[in-house]
């Protein structure tokens, strides 16, 4: 049973560290939307999923970011 999901809600990012592990996709037409995110973290919450670690990219530059945290909420 998976217990713990880290997800990207963009990869885009307005930073170039040395040590990323990108390569990073640049448009925002290949994010998935809001819709989308929201009914598969139903879906894994409903399967057990407790932990939700959130990265990227730059999660702040997802456009629907306060949507998406709301998601996240038991
Ligand atoms: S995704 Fe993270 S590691 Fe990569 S450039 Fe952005 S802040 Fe740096």
């Amino acid at each position: 049973m998976i217990k713990s999901l880290d997800i990207e809600p963009t990869t885009i990012c307005n930073l170039k560290c040395p040590f990323c592990f990108g390569p990073k996709v640049v448009s925002k037409k290949t994010e998935l939307n809001i819709d989308i995110w929201k009914n598969a973290i139903s879906k894994f919450r409903n399967q057990g999923v407790e932990n939700i670690v959130i990265s990227g990219g730059e999660p702040l530059l997802y456009d629907n970011i306060l949507e998406f945290n709301g998601s996240l909420e038991i």
